[in-house]
């Protein structure tokens, strides 16, 4: 943990040293550390209450796909020991009081203002400080502007034609009311089946009169395999808390499961099989791991994509139902796999029915149901599933300026341009944790969080050291950084596939992959000798 910093703005009219955006497991964790060390800190957050992703994305079965063992904090022993996690893959309003209680215990809540969106932070270099505005018109100064606002949390908004005359009730997964939404009974539509749509769907299924889902690129979807947690092995994580950080850190997702130690090629046919089959039953995130080479040799990922092709074949009795909702677009684990728990088998129900909008589009949203090529659907609720605007979607509804009014995204037209994806040139003292060039989505985001955070306390507790009063990266810091990005992401198939986490540049063709595919460990390999170069690659003053 950083050293303790006397507050700043005790002595240089500042109102507060740090702000915060956003209250989730970054925000929270991050206001935290910093009273810890001394700093002051407002929080901002534009809900009623903590949680970040956890607080909006509050649809029927909506669960973490990463095991609760690792999906924690592991900053406080105790609380690590005393909390008591139900399932190995927890649902979302038990994250959601996880990340309440944690917020009450560090006495966070404290810290932030709620129901207050940040609308605007300008840079003023004479001052060394930004100026926040808020919607609600109060407007503070901070040396330091901290953004956990998160990668993955401004939803791409439904743009169909009609949906303002739709005389039903409509949703989106990611913005999901907090009030209750009457499923039971309801003729109810869903759009989207990446890893928020498919997990809503069978919850969807059992309440509705009818559930049609709507889909345009069948994903691979993979069974959870959730189960009650396993209380002796989190019990005996508890009890060798440094030995299991130190596990989680060293792996590449952050997020100990098995690794494959072996390419395919070393294995027999039969072989192969049988750990095809050892993957599946471990579930989730396991079958982007069977072999080590699945992730760049396309012949070995047709093993692996098949393998689940045929599953799906033997889950979904109807043929014509199985084909469609077999993934055939692109390589397995290209884009990030959906994590699911009873999905293919709800389509064996006779209350789903499943329209492939590639072959049946749909036109527009009528009054009363969903109109498509082929015909009209009826419905009282229309659910919303379509993902973010990822990496950007956040900083941007920020409107960060610059010294020259230019805002991140005015600068990374041709995809982001970040050193460590904490920082941007142009952009003194602010720090985007889990940004665009770091590991970010590809690993456990809370121990991305956790590290991210404690990177930003070193680096203020360095300016403090040396009185600096503005930090940001060189140039050439941050051309080589995502020249690496890029470097390390031209070998992956999932490079070529349609997925947000990809940056098309539209004139050429060219590609940008967003986060730092490396891995954890090596990442945090980097940061570990930057600081011990002395903070190499950042321009202090
Ligand atoms: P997503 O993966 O981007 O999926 C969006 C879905 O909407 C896709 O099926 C997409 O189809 C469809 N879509 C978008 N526009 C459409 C249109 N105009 N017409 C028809 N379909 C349309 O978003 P997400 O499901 O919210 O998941 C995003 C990420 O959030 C995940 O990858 C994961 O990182 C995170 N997440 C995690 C969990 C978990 O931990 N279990 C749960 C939810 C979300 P196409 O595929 O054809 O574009």
């Amino acid at each position: 943990m950083a050293p303790h910093n006397p507050a700043l703005s005790e002595s240089n009219d500042i109102d507060y040293d740090v702000v915060v955006v956003g209250a989730g497991m970054g925000g929270i964790y991050a206001t935290h550390t910093y009273t810890e060390d001394g700093l002051s800190v407002l929080g901002l957050e534009g809900a009623a209450g903590v949680g970040g992703v956890w607080y909006h994305n509050r649809y029927p079965g909506a669960r973490v796909d990463v095991e609760s063992f690792y999906y924690s904090y592991f900053f406080d022993k105790d609380l690590y020991k005393e909390w008591k996690w139900t399932e190995r893959y927890p649902a979302q309003p038990e994250i959601l009081a996880y990340l309440d209680h944690v917020a009450e215990r560090f006495h966070v809540k404290e810290k932030f203002q709620f129901n207050t969106w940040m609308s605007g932070a300008q840079w003023d270099p004479a001052g060394n400080r930004y100026t926040v505005t808020t919607d609600k018109g109060d407007t503070y100064t901070c040396r330091y502007l901290v953004m956990t606002s998160g990668q993955l949390s401004k939803p791409r908004k439904p743009s169909f034609e009609g949906l303002d005359d739709f005389q039903g009730e409509w949703v989106q997964t990611s913005q999901w009311p907090d009030r209750h939404i009457e499923l039971e009974g309801k003729r109810i539509a869903i759009i989207g089946t990446g890893s928020s749509g498919v997990q809503a769907i069978p919850i969807l299924a059992e309440a509705a009169s009818h559930l049609t889902v709507f889909h345009r690129t069948a994903n691979y979807s993979i069974p959870a395999n959730n189960s009650p947690l396993d209380q002796a092995k989190y019990d005996d994580f508890a009890g060798r808390l440094d030995e299991v950080w130190e596990e989680v850190v060293h792996h590449p997702g952050a997020a100990p499961i098995p690794m494959p130690s072996r390419a395919a090629a070393d294995y027999t046919p039969e072989e192969q099989q049988a750990r095809l089959e050892e993957c599946w039953s471990y579930g989730g995130h396991s079958m982007n791991l069977v072999f080590t080479d699945q992730g760049t040799n396309k012949d070995v990922n047709d093993i692996v994509s098949e393998f689940v092709r045929n599953k799906i074949r033997t889950i979904v009795d109807d043929p014509d139902v199985a084909e469609t909702l077999v993934p055939t677009e692109y390589p397995i684990g290209s884009r990030r796999l959906c994590v699911v728990t009873g999905f293919y088998k709800t389509f064996i129900r006779d209350n789903v029915t499943l329209v492939d909008v590639k072959s049946d589009p749909i036109i527009k949203i009528t009054p009363t149901g969903i109109q498509t090529q082929n015909g009209h659907i009826e419905v009282d609720l229309i659910v919303f599933a379509l993902g973010f605007n990822a990496f950007t979607g956040a900083l941007d509804e920020a409107n960060i300026t610059n010294e020259e009014g230019k805002h991140p995204s005015d600068l990374w037209k041709r995809g982001p341009r970040t050193y460590l994806g904490l920082m941007t040139t142009g952009f003194p003292n602010l720090f985007i944790i889990t940004g665009p060039g770091s590991p970010s989505v590809l690993a456990n985001m809370i121990v991305c969080n956790v590290q991210h955070v404690d990177f930003v306390g070193d680096i203020i507790s360095h300016m403090h050291e040396h009185h600096y009063n503005r930090v940001e990266p060189t140039l050439d810091a941050q051309d080589s950084w995502t020249e690496h990005v890029a470097e390390v992401a031209s070998k992956l198939l999932r490079l070529n596939v349609e997925n947000y986490m990809v940056h098309v540049n539209k004139d050429d063709n060219s590609r940008v992959f967003q986060p730092y595919a490396g891995g954890f460990p090596a990442y945090v390999q980097r940061c570990e000798e930057v600081i011990a170069n002395d903070f190499e690659g950042f321009d202090f003053k």
